[in-house]
């Protein structure tokens, strides 16, 4: 599958990692928008938020419990962080395996651009 992320997934695209296991993995974003900006994505592809369902509520959980506990270990828990999912174009998706962006190290601003 032509799927960036699922290159990333299997080791043949580079990427720096900060957590893995059986359901998921965490990197960092190569192109950072904070001064911690880590992507969280599943090892299942699925390809936008619209393509999850039911069955996906434990996956979505423990994503977000993945990004929870790595704002903590990162030091950005107490300062506050921010996770943003974007769903197709006009959400901002560019990539489209679906991810959660972990945002920290900043003051971030709302409403968001
Ligand atoms: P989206 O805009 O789809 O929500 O986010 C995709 C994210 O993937 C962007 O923040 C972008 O910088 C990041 N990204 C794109 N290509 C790569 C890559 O090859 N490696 C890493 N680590 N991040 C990437
Ligand atoms: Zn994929």
């Amino acid at each position: 599958m032509d799927c960036l992320f699922c290159k990333i997934i299997a080791g043949d695209i580079p990427s720096d990692i900060v957590n893995e296991d059986e359901k998921l993995i965490a990197f960092r974003d190569i192109n950072p928008q904070a001064p911690t900006h880590v992507l969280i994505i599943p090892r299942q592809h699925i390809a936008t938020l619209n393509h999850l369902d039911v069955d996906d509520g434990e996956l979505i959980g423990h994503m977000t419990l993945s990004a929870t506990t790595l704002a903590k270990e990162m030091g950005i828990a107490d300062s506050g962080y921010r996770l943003v999912w974007n769903c197709n174009r006009e959400g901002g998706q560019d990539v489209f395996h679906i991810h959660l962006h972990l945002l920290g190290g900043r003051t971030m601003h709302w409403p968001p651009g």
